[in-house]
């Protein structure tokens, strides 16, 4: 070949930026020679899936021969009963983002558009531009604001055209972990034309216990042009078996299920998940844990002064003051993973997962060795 392959992409894949995962524990140990190293980069639930996720497990390992339910019929009757919605507007994905993905394949192409803010989701900018479609990016809340470098919907609702298919909003945001109110979303939903789907992204909802937070699911029946996607990465623990789902209109997940694998979902997922929505104890146990490590982490930013954003989810983004990537480098040679978000236009930020109150002793600790000059 006298040419680079590379150039048999389509432009919008040439130019993507890869998704850069945070730093599994087993590369960090590998690299550093060190063990009993955290990791708090990834948001994920530090006490793993719970005990009946586990037993379900165990269970379906014994049907891996055959092909997964591709209807996933019990999972979707237990998700139609806690949304209180038909299963026909649920579409099941290999984590949400499978699910961000194929509503990008459904409903984009290269004449139309999608907007997102700003400091969002690494993703969304991933699965437009592979569409081909163009990508317009509000700019953010300033740093002053109450909710600094969150979503600014208005300036969202200006980029909004008649060629735009979609709009994804994070709700709370990654990686800042700011919010938007239920009256200002639902006004924003309103406001947009019919023909312009608006996603929800609730990956942390089940963390939030600020009050005036929208459950967005609630609108579903109001709004034909609202998906809503939910995960079980985050709160369940079950962020290596990848299930997420989206809830919308049911003519908008029949389109999402035409591009959808049939077998996108597999049987230990399947079943762990379904377990895992009946394990109240283990969420509360998550949720109650969470929310003792928030006010930890806040009060040990505070005592080392570093300025830290709101957060809703179970996570904090910090700012450094600094070039953050030193800061990282000195956390991780301590044997504690958080996350640089360089990659999102934020060099002096860091994003860090609340984890047990031991870890998160562990990481203040690190972060003000790693501050000292
Ligand atoms: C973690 C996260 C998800 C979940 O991704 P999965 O593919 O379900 O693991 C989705 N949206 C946001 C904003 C997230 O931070």
């Amino acid at each position: 070949m006298t040419i680079d392959p590379a150039k048999l992409a389509p432009e919008g894949v040439r130019t993507l930026a890869p998704y850069i995962p945070g730093k599994p524990l087993e590369e960090l140990e590998r690299e550093y020679g060190i063990r009993d190293s955290i990791k708090l980069a990834s948001n994920e639930n530090p006490f793993g899936p719970g005990q009946r996720a586990l037993e379900a497990i165990a269970r379906a390992a014994r049907e891996i021969g055959l092909y997964p339910d591709g209807s996933g019929y019990k999972l979707k009757q237990a998700l139609a009963k806690k949304h209180g919605c038909n299963t026909h507007c649920i579409t099941l994905g290999n984590g949400s983002n499978d699910v961000l993905v194929l509503i990008a394949e459904a409903f984009l192409s290269p004449q139309s558009e999608a907007v997102y803010s700003q400091y969002t989701f690494a993703v969304y900018p991933i699965a437009v531009q592979a569409t081909g479609a163009t990508a317009r990016i509000a700019p953010a809340n300033p740093a002053g604001h109450a909710m600094p470098l969150g979503h600014d919907l208005a300036a969202m609702a200006k980029l909004v055209n008649e060629r735009t298919r979609l709009v994804f909003v994070a709700n709370p945001n990654n990686p800042t972990g700011t919010w938007v109110s239920g009256d200002a979303l639902r006004s924003f939903i309103a406001g947009v034309p019919e023909q312009t789907l608006v996603v929800v992204d609730e990956a942390y909802i089940e963390y939030v216990s600020t009050s005036d937070f929208p459950d967005a699911s609630r609108w579903l029946a109001e709004f034909s042009n609202l998906i809503v996607t939910r995960t079980f990465s985050k709160v369940y623990g079950l962020a290596g078996l990848r299930v997420g789902y989206a809830l919308s209109h049911p003519s908008v997940a029949d389109m999402i299920n035409r591009v959808r694998q049939p077998f996108n979902v597999n049987t230990i997922a399947l079943a762990a998940a379904l377990a895992a929505l009946d394990d109240a104890e283990h969420l509360k146990r998550s949720v109650e844990t969470n929310r003792a490590g928030m006010a930890q982490l806040q009060a040990g930013f505070d005592a080392l002064g570093v300025r830290h954003l709101p957060s809703a989810g179970n996570f904090v983004m910090i700012d450094c003051g600094r070039p953050a990537p030193a800061v990282y480098e000195a956390m991780l040679r301590q044997g504690v993973i958080v996350r640089p978000v360089g990659n999102y236009g934020l060099p002096n930020h860091l994003r860090i997962t609340i984890g047990t109150r031991e870890q998160n002793e562990r990481m203040l600790a690190a972060l003000k060795k790693a501050l000292l000059p």
